[in-house]
């Protein structure tokens, strides 16, 4: 699905050029280029693309002052093919209170420029991954009768395509590899569920371990909308390490992710192997389709595109428990139920911290999941690693 694009990619090449002289960018690894893979958008629909949609577009911006270097983060501009890479090194940060503003904030776009969505349609050409995914490429999702989940999530993501470009948006649509460091105002990956009972049912959103203000706000505004517009049940509870952990947003260890900066959700649409999800799935998808499009749009209509520390997931030092164990809870409170009671040096991966609490995931093999008390844990000097999903949700 690739093919078509390079008429535009070099038109918008000239441009992501053109708009660095112009600004004089001291940040292009932060806003970097469109991607430049496998993947553009598929030239269908040439559209309105600049549309006169003008709260979506960026505002002006006062040039906004860049910390300092070019960010340490910046991801390897060339997929590293072959080893299971460790994960690409941050600089240590012993502290963990340590603030995200050390990290240079990634530059707004420039004024006119319309916002760019990633639409990944989950599972497409999943035997095309790359080397470092390789355990993935036969991870072909749900099905139900004839129909492959790939086969459904690209018919949703085709219908919400144009729904977007009508408001000015440009729209790629992503197979299952994501070109590197993909760099988007938004990415939702769009797949749908199965199960062996047929009785679960519904639809559930995640955002990857270390959520940025900005993902939050696309999955409340996505959530929002999704609901309403499809009259399916949410799968409360339902969200899934594999989500969380999903492979596309693992800017990390993966080379063919998300870039850190770009704000992620993962849809789960509703499950194919439910008939009343099947009524609405396979029989009103284009219900579907609008739930997401109004999600996306209304998120973009509220964000704030000048705020680009929105943009930065919070970091943390790798954690263990502390002597005297930890205890782990399903909420941040000492009266919370406790989940499980942790050995001393338990390894954990924080990815949110709150009153005096860190939300971990508990490295290991029982994948658990809660909160504990900072003061029964030690930061450690570990690299941290996102916790990977051992499948493809
Ligand atoms: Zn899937």
């Amino acid at each position: 699905m690739s093919t078509p694009g390079s008429a535009r990619r070099v038109a918008a090449s000239a441009l992501f050029v053109l708009a660095l002289l112009l600004s004089g960018c001291a940040a292009a690894q932060a806003s970097a280029p469109a991607p430049t893979s496998t993947v553009e958008p598929p030239v269908s629909a040439p559209a309105q693309l600049v549309g006169s949609d003008a709260p979506l577009l960026a505002a002006p911006l006062a040039p906004q002052a860049v910390t300092s270097a070019p960010p340490a983060l910046a991801q390897p501009a060339t997929p590293t093919s072959g080893a299971v890479s460790s994960p690409t090194a941050l600089p240590p940060t012993p502290d963990p209170l340590a603030s995200p503003t050390a990290i240079p904030t990634p530059s707004p776009r420039p004024a006119g420029t319309p916002p760019r969505v990633g639409l990944q349609v989950g599972h497409l050409n999943s035997q095309d991954l790359p080397e470092e995914l390789a355990r993935l490429r036969t991870s072909t999702g749900a099905r139900w009768g004839g129909v492959t989940e790939a086969e459904l999530n690209l018919d949703i993501a085709n219908r919400v395509k144009p729904l977007l470009e009508a408001h000015g948006v440009v729209v790629d649509i992503l197979p299952a590899t994501v070109p590197p460091a993909y760099d988007a105002d938004a990415f939702i990956a769009i797949h749908a569920d199965g199960s062996q009972s047929g009785a679960a049912r519904g639809w559930k959103l995640a955002t990857p371990w270390r959520t940025s203000q900005a993902s939050r706000a696309l999955l409340e505004a996505v959530a929002a909308a999704y609901g309403p517009a499809t009259g399916l049940p949410q799968d409360t509870g339902g969200v899934t390490v594999n989500m969380r952990g999903y492979y596309a947003f693992n800017y990390r260890r993966h080379t063919h992710a998300i870039a850190r900066t770009t704000p992620a959700i993962i849809v789960e649409m509703g499950f194919m192997t439910s008939a009343a999800d099947r009524g609405v799935l396979f029989g009103q998808p284009d219900r579907v389709a609008r739930g997401i499009a109004e999600g996306v749009l209304a998120y973009l209509r509220q964000r704030d595109p000048n705020n680009g520390a929105a943009l930065l997931p919070p970091e943390f030092s790798t954690l263990v428990a502390g002597p005297g164990g930890a205890t782990l809870r399903t909420a941040p409170r000492d009266d919370a139920r406790t989940v499980a009671n942790l050995d001393p040096e338990a390894r954990l991966f924080p990815f949110e911290r709150r009153d005096g609490w860190y939300q971990v995931f508990v490295r290991g093999g029982a994948r658990l999941q809660g909160w504990v008390r900072e003061d029964q844990v030690v930061v450690t000097n570990e690299q941290p690693s996102f916790p990977t999903a051992s499948a493809n949700p």
